[in-house]
């Protein structure tokens, strides 16, 4: 049997990362994107003859291979953009050849080999004529590359941070050749920071890298932070490609279309979507599918894969002229030239065949809606079918009531993105000009190159290409105010506006046909804007402009989509282009002064609890619930605020826009009277108050009888309570308070927090009656479908509550509280009723006993969570133990033998050490121990004896020691063999046959053989040789073996160990002196990490 297994070497070829954790489904991490991928043989890099079997992987990019099929991290990844060609060889073989290396692989069978090289020659026609960048990355926005250490496999590796990955390569030149050796995916990730290492955590394993200056670890730390919050928004592109005809542009057929018109249903390249941005909202709404994450909803994610480019193409482009194809590589007036004619005269479309039957087509309309069929409604609604037409249903009068009605969601995400573009009337007679168009005509080309500058689309800030214009609509408006505007405004304060955003100004008119302005304001003054919570005016959306010069402006619509259109557009034109990019749909933004910066503005956008801030070139997200710290009423008035990572001082001013940050930033941080997920929160995303609670519980009250049955005392909770509610972040709660008060506490936060831990009453009902099916297995299912359905928080709340009830009654011989107790105390607690309703008891009893089934916990995360418990536990017991030991005292040591008297007395300081207590004694007694005589401290309990480890520290044992057991010093027999024996091992480890016998009850067994096994940080026990059944086993730290025996025993031979485990006992019994010496020196060894003095 090997004892340690040795680590796998690191070949010259790649660097082997495996993974300690395993998905379920490998495939699944990356499906959606996978072309082909099986098992090929490959040969080594240097010619080597002998072929190793592979997990290969093909998508779009990269061909991978992998150890096995269950690895998560790749040996290997090749750009195919790098790949110059792809070769038959022999029979079963191909090679794939790139500028630094060619990969030999082997199929199977020839039919294999040729499966896969259709494939890979299908994405090799398919890649883009021009490489951008190195070519290892198909769209490049690297933040950061560089060599960073790793610690296991030691490496030194060019890492490289692009979009949502961190991909690793042997070194630079590897990179440039397009040859990686894996990517982690950042998107599940977590990133930790240590003194000199920065930690990046999946699922499956832990990279960690080590970096040489301070400065550098900053900059690799700040950027994996981006690069984890940012990775979210990337599953939209996934989803959304996931189906095969939406990886190339609707229109000119470029790879990866990131943009979409949400009401043509096309997906679109960046210039395309520059290109539809011209033609104006009325014609095409153009969205992103990173950065405008508010607008993909599931629904409309469902659209676009319904639909697809592929069929909203047998639409729009079924009679397309040959010499009217657009390539990918088109000319921008190639491009406005097609699209116009693609959508804004519909000249290629197939109309429907009602097309002009006016009442057949919206009947038709009414029909579908109430169907999956998103096609047929998209043709019916672009040959004329009325989008606001009468169903002929009083209930459901238009066909997006139809569709809600009938439960047909995608439709009703499809008519919304349109009802709000149908052609007005006076669009449709397409003459007007409004007065910003001409007024901006000239700009055409500013526009133009502005917009390429910022990074957007070549074409966006235009519209029609008539007129230069960045958003136009109506909307309507109060008069400015030099204050904030706390007081209702009714409909009649308002007055309708034309307005018009662009070029550096927004302006507003009477009508769209005035010429002269009512007013305008410079966007470089404008300095926030802050979008009201519906209903607060007589309008029932609304937003507000503030200007550095302190006035406030509030516009309103009783139409969201108009609303949240401005905003965007506002977002676009006034934040600094990495901000608007990343922040999508927010309800603040702004600038802001502030302590750190170079220039002294942060630019800041609040979205729910997420603040978005533009600082030092980089933008950090920060969650305002998990905050650690937050001060927003000092006397100056200024902000100040940390968090995991960073903290900020925001500057107070004197302006209107200032108080409302304040109120916002306040508000978002978690308040005690809001709901679960609205609290302020740990880093793990519970309440802070349920965590500090918890945590104390754990602590202090596990082994206390009838925990959570008894009451504290009431002011004590109420006044802990209340500090809670007030501000969770600032609470510690005292180690002396009683336990008590701490368990009321939790209670009293979880009966009267809002809405519950069910998020409401309703909820709360299925629970009940989910308490009530009888079969198990299906109750334990419904009880997971409950749980996942509940907000975030909620789940993680109640995933951290049951992990603390399950320790609970774990220990109920000690507390006595069994689940059944727990029942009756929490049910009606979570239920939020002071019912005796049995079905409270009953969903608690069932979450405690199905604990792990319900959370999906594994044995192994169990087990662990248990240990964690036990060394909470263990530590405090230890710390107990010592609070009460003055700094230093006096020992009675003995020796040779103990002898009445004859106890010498040495004084004991907190530091000193076995080693230097040895010598002392020596010194006192005058013994100068000659050569190969070794002196050793000895604790001795009755007739058994275990050697104190030379750094060890005396006056913790001292005090530990019972009334039985002393302290001896003496020559140890053992010492030089136990070198001897331990010289030259470079494992230490021990197997073989020992005699054992246990103490049951105060009685001890007769001796009987087991196999044993001492090696790594464990001694197990097994009941027979073969046997694979292991009986018990010990962490090896946490046992304490002692040399000898008590004679009462009776045992076989005299040399015997006795090992002490949570105050339980075990003999063993050796069959020589040799043997006997042989597992101490290994127990020692591996005690102390081999240094043995
Ligand atoms: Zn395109």
């Amino acid at each position: 049997m090997v004892c340690v297994t040795e680590q796998t070497r690191v070949s010259d070829e790649s660097i082997d990362i495996h993974c300690v954790g395993f998905p379920d489904h490998p495939e699944d991490l990356n499906l959606q994107l996978i072309i082909k991928s099986g098992w090929l043989d490959k040969t080594p890099p240097n010619g080597g003859r002998q072929f190793q079997r592979r997990w290969v992987q093909l998508d779009w990019e990269y061909l991978r291979y992998f150890q096995n099929n269950k690895e998560v991290y790749s040996k290997r990844m090749v750009a195919l953009a790098c790949v110059s060609e792809v070769v038959r060889v022999g029979e079963k073989r191909f090679e794939i050849i790139t500028q630094g290396r060619t990969f030999l692989f082997r199929a199977p069978n020839s039919k294999q080999r040729d499966d896969w090289l259709s494939c890979l020659w299908k994405v090799l026609d398919s890649r883009q004529e021009k490489k951008c960048g190195n070519g290892f990355f198909k769209t490049a926005v690297v933040s950061t590359e560089g060599y960073l250490e790793m610690t296991s496999p030691r490496n030194k590796l060019y890492t490289v941070v692009n979009n949502h990955k961190v991909y690793l390569f042997r070194n630079r030149e590897e990179y440039l050749q397009g040859i990686g050796i894996t990517d982690i995916d950042m998107s599940r990730a977590s990133v930790k920071q240590t003194s000199k290492f920065v930690k990046i955590t999946t699922s499956y394993r832990t990279f960690s890298f080590m970096v040489d200056s301070q400065v550098e670890w900053q900059h690799w730390y700040a950027c994996l932070m981006a690069c984890v919050s940012q990775s979210s928004s990337d599953s939209v592109c996934e989803r959304v490609w996931s189906l095969e005809t939406n990886r190339a542009c609707a229109d000119c057929g470029a790879v990866m279309p990131e943009w979409a018109s949400v009401n043509l249903c096309v997906l679109l390249c960046e210039q395309c979507a520059g290109v539809h941005q011209s033609l104006g909202q009325s014609v095409s709404k153009v969205y992103n599918l990173k950065s405008d994450e508010c607008v993909w909803t599931d629904d409309l994610i469902k659209v676009f894969l319904l639909i697809g480019n592929s069929k909203a193409n047998q639409f729009w482009a079924v009679d397309v002229p040959a010499c009217e194809r657009l390539s990918q590589n088109a000319s921008s007036s190639e491009r406005v030239k097609h699209i116009t004619a693609k959508y804004q005269d519909a000249m290629y479309c197939k109309r429907h065949t009602l097309y002009g039957q006016q009442k057949e087509l919206n009947n038709a309309l009414c029909t579908t809606v109430q169907t999956d069929n998103l096609v047929e409604t998209l043709s019916l609604l672009f040959s004329g079918a009325e989008i606001r037409c009468y169903t002929g249903i009083p209930e459901f009068p238009s066909p997006l009531a139809l569709a809600k009605h009938t439960g047909q969601p995608a439709q009703v995400e499809l008519l919304r993105h349109h009802l709000t573009t149908v052609p007005s009337p006076k669009e449709a007679q397409g003459q007007q000009r409004s007065p910003l168009a001409i007024m901006v005509d000239s700009g055409l080309v500013q526009a133009l190159s502005l917009g390429m500058q910022q990074g957007r689309p070549c074409g966006w800030g235009t519209v029609g290409h008539t007129s230069v214009l960045c958003h136009n609509g109506y909307l309507f408006k109060v008069a400015s105010s030099a204050r904030p505007i706390t007081d209702y405004k009714p409909q009649a304060d308002f007055s309708q506006r034309w307005c018009c955003l662009g070029n550096g100004l927004f302006s507003y008119y009477k009508t769209e046909q005035s010429t002269n302005r009512c007013g305008c304001i410079k966007m470089s003054d404008i300095i926030c804007l802050s979008f009201n919570s519906p209903g607060i005016h007589g309008y029932e959306h609304t937003f507000e402009l503030y200007t550095d010069s302190g006035r406030v402006y509030l516009f309103g619509a009783d139409d969201i989509v108009t609303i949240k259109e401005w905003i965007r557009a506002f977002a676009i034109a006034l934040l600094p282009a990495v901000l608007s990019d990343v922040c999508g749909l927010c309800d603040r933004l702004g600038r802001l002064r502030c302590a750190e910066g170079s220039s002294g503005i942060g630019w800041f956008c609040l979205s729910g609890s997420r603040l978005q801030v533009l600082l030092h070139d980089s933008v950090q997200n920060v969650d305002l619930r998990k905050l650690l710290t937050l001060t927003l009423s000092d006397s100056v008035g200024d902000m100040v605020f940390s968090w995991r990572g960073g903290s900020l001082h925001v500057i107070a001013e004197n302006k209107p826009h200032f108080p409302g940050w304040v109120r916002s930033i306040g508000l978002c941080g978690g308040a005690g009277d809001q709901p679960l997920s609205l609290q302020q929160l740990t880093e793990s995303g519970i309440p802070i108050a349920v965590d500090r609670c918890l945590d104390h519980i754990t602590r202090h009250g596990l082994m206390s009888t009838g925990i959570y049955r008894k009451c504290g005392v009431h002011s004590h909770v109420s006044a802990l309570l209340e500090e809670f509610l007030r501000d969770a972040r600032s609470v510690c709660v005292p180690e002396d308070i009683a336990v008590d008060n701490v368990t009321n506490t939790l209670k009293r936060f979880l009966r009267e927090v809002r809405e519950g831990l069910f998020n409401g009453q309703q909820n709360s009902q299925n629970w009940l009656c989910t308490a009530e099916l009888t079969d198990n297995c299906n109750k334990t299912s419904r009880y997971q479908t409950l749980l996942s359905s509940l907000p975030e928080v909620n789940r993680e709340t109640f995933k951290a509550l049951f992990n603390h009830l399950y320790c609970v009654q774990n220990f109920s011989n000690i507390n006595h509280m069994t689940t059944r107790n727990l029942g009756l105390v929490f049910g009606p607690t979570l239920f939020q009723t002071d019912k005796a309703d049995p079905r409270t008891f009953k969903v608690v009893e069932d979450l405690i006993g199905s604990y792990c089934a319900i959370f999906n916990i594994s044995d192994a995360e169990l087990q662990k969570q248990m240990d964690m418990t036990l060394l909470i536990l263990n530590k405090l017991k230890d710390q107990a133990s010592l609070t009460p030991v003055p700094s230093h005292t006096v020992c009675a040591i003995y020796l040779e033998k103990r002898e009445e008297d004859a106890e010498l007395l040495v004084q004991v300081g907190m530091s000193t050490t076995v080693e230097e207590l040895v010598l002392e004694v020596l010194e006192m007694c005058g013994i100068q121990p000659a050569d190969g005589e070794f002196w050793r401290c000895y604790e001795t309990k009755e007739e058994i004896e275990r050697e104190l480890h030379y750094k060890e520290a005396v006056l913790p044992v001292c005090y530990s020691l019972s009334p039985q057991s002393h302290l001896l010093v003496k020559r140890s027999h053992y010492t030089s063999d136990i070198n001897m024996y331990l010289s030259g091992k470079e494992e230490v480890c021990k197997l073989g046959a020992l005699r054992m016998s246990e103490v049951k009850g105060g009685k001890c067994k007769s001796f009987s053989n087991r196999h044993c096994e001492l090696s790594g940080s464990t001694f197990r026990l097994y009941k027979e040789l073969q046997g694979s059944q292991c009986e018990k086993e010990w962490p090896v730290q946490e046992i304490k073996v002692y040399q000898g025996y008590m004679s009462k025993l009776q045992p076989p031979t005299p040399w015997g160990l006795t090992v002490f485990h949570d105050q339980q006992q075990w003999y063993f019994c050796c069959d020589s002196e040799d043997e006997f010496i042989e597992w101490i020196a290994t127990i020692m060894s591996l005690q102390h990490g081999g240094d043995l003095g």
